[in-house]
C-alpha cells in the first residue's frame, strides 16, 4: 500500500518508519528498497484485504498516480467490510487497476461492493491478447455512433474473439490498456487508444459495445464528465436500437457539453 496512518495522518513510506494499516489497524513497516516502488507492508502476516497492495507493480502505480493523491487508496465500507479502492473520484466513481489474473468470484465481489466502478485492465500481461485483439477487432466491429472526433462507439460481435475472455462478462465497464509499460512515444496506432467495453445487455449475448477513445481523453472524461456521459451513452444505445427495430428515423443524440450527431 502507498498510504498508512502515521500519527493519524495518511503518509507515504519513508525509510525506517512504521505506521498503521487503515483497514485492519495492524502495524505496517515502510519498505523503501531500490527494486520495488516504496510501499508499506504488514509487520506480521495476517488476513487483511489491504495485503494485495503490497505487491502492486509499476503499471498499477503509474495509473494510480495519474489521479490526485486524495483520490488514491480510498477506504470504502461495503456490507460492513472495509475495502480499499485504488481510486475513487470526487464524484464517487471507483476505478480499479488490474494487472494480474483475477478469478471471477473476486471480480464479482468487488463489482458488488463498489457498484459505481470501472476496471482498467493491463492488456499486455498475456502474450497473445494484444495480437488477437488487433487481428479480430476490425472484422468484428461496426461503427454504431460517432460521439466526437476520435471518440466512437462500436458494436462488437463475438467479443470473446476480441477481448480477454475473463473480462467480457463484467457488470461494469472494463477499459483495456494495450500499452502496458511501453513508452507512449513508441505506441502503435492501436496503443494510442483505450478500449472501454460496456457491460453486455444480456449475459448470454455474444455482442457488446465498445467505446474507442484516445488515451489523453480518458482522465478528463473520468474526472469531469463521467456522471453525465455514461448514462447518456447507455440511454442513447437503447434509443437507437429501438429506432432501428421499429424502422423509425434514428434519434439525433445530444451529449452533454457538445452536440453530437449520428453519421449514418
Ligand atoms: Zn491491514
Amino acid at each position: 500500500m502507498k498510504f498508512a496512518l502515521v500519527n493519524n495522518e495518511r503518509c507515504e513510506p519513508t525509510p525506517k518508519t512504521r505506521g498503521i494499516c487503515p483497514v485492519c489497524n495492524g502495524v505496517v513497516i515502510a519498505k523503501c528498497g531500490k527494486l520495488k516502488a516504496h510501499h508499506w507492508a504488514h509487520e506480521s502476516k495476517q488476513d487483511c484485504r489491504n495485503d494485495r497492495w503490497e505487491t502492486e507493480g509499476e503499471w498499477h502505480r503509474n495509473w494510480k498516480n495519474k489521479f490526485p493523491i486524495e483520490c488514491q487508496e480510498k477506504i470504502i465500507l461495503a456490507n460492513e467490510v472495509k475495502n480499499i479502492a485504488d481510486v475513487q473520484t470526487n464524484k464517487g466513481l471507483v476505478i480499479e487497476f488490474q494487472h494480474s489474473h483475477m478469478d471471477s468470484e473476486e471480480q464479482r465481489a468487488r463489482e458488488n461492493a463498489y457498484k459505481n466502478m470501472i476496471w482498467v485492465v493491463d492488456g499486455t500481461r498475456l502474450k497473445y491478447d494484444f495480437p488477437r485483439f488487433k487481428k479480430n477487432v476490425r472484422d468484428n466491429s461496426r461503427l454504431f455512433l460517432e460521439i466526437r472526433k476520435n471518440v466512437k462507439l462500436f458494436s462488437v460481435d463475438f467479443c470473446d474473439e476480441v477481448f480477454p475472455k475473463n473480462w467480457i462478462n463484467c457488470s461494469v465497464p472494463v477499459v483495456f490498456d494495450f500499452l502496458g509499460l511501453e513508452d507512449e512515444e513508441k505506441a502503435d496506432v492501436f496503443q494510442k487508444y483505450l478500449y472501454l467495453l460496456l457491460p453486455k445487455q444480456k449475459s448470454n449475448d455474444f455482442s457488446a459495445f465498445m467505446l474507442y477513445l484516445p488515451r489523453t481523453m480518458f482522465i478528463p472524461l473520468i474526472n469531469n464528465e463521467w456522471e453525465l456521459f455514461y448514462p447518456k451513452l447507455v440511454s442513447s444505445i437503447i434509443d437507437i436500437q429501438k429506432a432501428k427495430k421499429e424502422s423509425i428515423p434514428q434519434p439525433v443524440v445530444y451529449f452533454p457539453k457538445r452536440r453530437f450527431r449520428r453519421r449514418f
